[in-house]
C-alpha cells in the first residue's frame, strides 16, 4: 500500500535542515509520497526506513533495466492506465529478431538496419532499441551469434531467447556486465532458470501458456526471491495479446496484483507473416501496453511510423516540449540575411526551421521563450506580446549580427505590427506568412528594407 505524506513524515528526523533540497521535512514527505523525490535524498533516514518507503512508493509495475552503463534499455515503471491521467513513463522497446538458423547475409542485414535506421525529430534521435537473439536449437551457433551481435552492434541491449537453460547461462556469462534479458522461464524449466537468473543477475522473462499460468509462474519466482521479471502471457494473436495486456495493466494498477506487476514482452514477429500486418499489430501493442515488442525485421517504411507513434504516446502531456531561447543560424547567414522570430514550442521550431532550411535562404531564426506555448496560445496568454518580443530582440544580440533592421513576425501576429514598431524604434516589422509551408517562397522574395 502506498504511504501518505503524513505517514512518511512520521519516519523522518524532522530536522527541517533542507539538505534534501526541500526546505522542510513535511514538504519533502509530500514529494516522496507523490513520487517526485527519492527518500534516499534525506541523509538521516535509516536503511530500514529507506526500504519500507521505497517498497511502498514503488510503481505498481516494476521498472526493469536491460544492458549496462550507457547502453541500457529501461521499461516498465508505469503508474496509470491512461496517458492523460498522468503520463506513460518508459516507451515500449522495439527489438529486432536474429536467429541462429539465419544465413550470415540475413543476420548482417538486420544488424545493419538496427545500426543505421535512425531519425532525428524534435531534437531527439528515434531508433530501435534492442536485438533479440534466438537459439534455433544449435547451442554453438547460438553462442557464435551472440558474440557476433555483441561485436557488430556493441551498443544494443540484448534479449537471449532459448529453450536450453545451459545455452542461456553460457550466453549471459559471455555478456558479463552487459546484462541481457533471459527468455524464458516456463513451467518446465522454472527451477533451473531461477538459479541462472540469480547467478548472473540478469532480468528474467516468464512465459506461460495463458495469462493465468504466467501469473502463477511469476508468483513462484517472486517467492524464490527474484525481483526483475518480464511477462509473456503466450498470446500469439492480436486479440489475445491485446486482451492480456489490458488485463495485466488493470490488475497491476487497479488491484495492486503483484504477480502481474511487471512489464511485458510481446512477439508480433510470431503473430503475422505480412510485415505490414506485423507493424499494425505492433502499433496496437504500443498503445496498449507492451513493454517490449519483438519484430521480425526493421524496415524504414514501418519502423518510422511506429517510432513517431511511440513518441506521441510517451510524450508527457503535462509538459510542453521546448527548445532553448536563442538565435539560431540556418544555412550560414550573414549580416544581410533575413531575421525571423517565433516561439519556443518545439514543434513550431522544428517546422519553421525545417522550412527555412529547405528554402536554402541563409537566415537568422530568433526563438523567444514562450514556456512551450505555440504562437497564438502564447500571444493570448501574454507570453508573446510586443513588449516581451521587443525586449528580447534588443537583448538577444541580433543587432550585432545584421546591419539591416527588419524583423519578420509570424503571419498570425499581423495585428501586433504597429505596437512592435513602437517597441523597436528603427526596426521595420514585416508580417510573414501564416503557414510555415509558405516560408520558402516568402524568403526567396525577401529583401531588407
Ligand atoms: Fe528533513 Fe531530511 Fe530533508 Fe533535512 S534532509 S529537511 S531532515 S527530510
Amino acid at each position: 500500500m502506498a504511504l501518505t505524506g503524513i505517514e512518511i513524515l512520521k519516519m523522518l528526523p524532522k530536522k527541517n535542515c533542507g539538505e534534501c533540497d526541500v526546505p522542510t521535512c513535511l514538504a519533502f514527505a509530500m514529494k516522496v509520497a507523490a513520487g517526485q523525490e527519492d527518500i534516499g535524498k534525506c541523509p538521516y533516514v535509516s536503511d530500514e526506513v529507506k526500504e519500507k518507503v521505497g517498497e511502498a512508493s514503488a510503481p505498481p509495475i516494476r521498472t526493469i533495466t536491460i544492458g549496462s552503463g550507457d547502453n541500457t534499455f529501461k521499461f516498465g515503471g508505469e503508474t496509470c492506465l491512461f496517458r492523460h491521467e498522468k503520463r506513460f513513463e518508459n516507451p515500449t522497446g522495439f527489438a529486432v529478431l536474429v536467429s541462429s538458423d539465419m544465413s550470415d547475409e540475413e543476420v548482417n542485414a538486420k544488424i545493419s538496419s538496427f545500426n543505421s535506421l535512425k531519425y532525428e525529430r524534435v531534437g531527439l534521435t528515434l531508433k530501435a532499441d534492442l536485438i533479440a537473439i534466438k537459439d534455433a536449437g544449435n547451442k554453438d551457433a547460438f553462442i557464435g551469434l551472440i558474440k557476433k551481435v555483441r561485436e557488430e552492434a556493441s551498443t544494443a541491449p540484448l534479449i537471449l531467447m532459448s529453450e536450453d537453460p545451459g545455452a542461456l547461462k553460457e550466453g549471459a556469462e559471455i555478456l558479463g556486465e552487459h546484462k541481457p534479458l533471459l527468455y524464458a522461464a516456463t513451467k518446465d524449466n522454472l527451477e533451473q532458470m531461477a538459479e541462472i537468473a540469480k547467478e548472473t543477475g540478469c532480468p528474467l522473462a516468464v512465459k506461460g501458456e495463458t495469462i493465468g499460468e504466467t501469473a502463477k509462474l511469476s508468483e513462484t519466482l517472486q517467492e524464490k526471491g527474484l525481483k526483475d521479471l518480464v511477462l509473456d502471457t503466450g498470446a500469439r494473436t492480436l486479440k489475445g495479446a491485446l486482451e492480456d495486456q489490458v488485463v495485466m495493466r488493470r490488475a497491476a494498477i487497479n488491484h495492486k496484483y503483484k504477480p502481474l506487476g511487471f512489464p511485458s514482452i510481446t512477439l508480433p514477429c510470431e503473430m503475422a507473416d505480412d510485415p505490414l500486418v506485423e507493424a499494425m499489430i505492433t502499433s496496437v501493442l504500443v498503445c496498449k501496453y507492451a513493454g517490449i515488442t519483438v519484430l521480425s525485421d526493421l524496415r524504414g517504411d514501418t519502423l518510422f511510423p511506429l517510432l513517431l507513434e511511440r513518441l506521441n504516446i510517451f510524450t508527457d502531456p503535462q509538459r510542453p516540449m521546448v527548445v532553448q531561447e536563442d538565435i539560431y543560424p540556418i544555412n550560414g547567414p550573414d549580416e544581410n540575411s533575413p531575421v525571423l522570430i517565433t516561439c519556443n514550442f518545439s514543434l513550431t521550431y522544428f517546422i519553421v526551421s525545417g522550412e527555412v532550411e529547405g528554402s536554402k535562404v541563409p537566415s537568422w531564426l530568433l526563438i523567444k521563450d514562450t514556456e512551450g506555448l505555440s504562437v497564438l496560445t502564447a500571444w493570448a496568454a501574454g507570453k508573446f506580446s510586443a513588449d516581451l518580443i521587443g525586449s528580447f530582440v534588443k537583448k538577444s544580440g541580433i543587432e550585432d549580427k545584421v546591419k539591416h533592421r527588419n524583423l519578420i513576425i509570424p503571419g498570425y501576429l499581423a495585428g501586433m505590427k504597429g505596437e512592435l514598431e513602437d517597441e523597436l524604434p528603427g526596426w521595420t516589422i514585416t508580417v510573414g506568412p501564416r503557414e510555415a509551408s509558405h516560408l520558402p517562397a516568402f524568403l526567396r522574395d525577401w529583401k531588407a528594407s
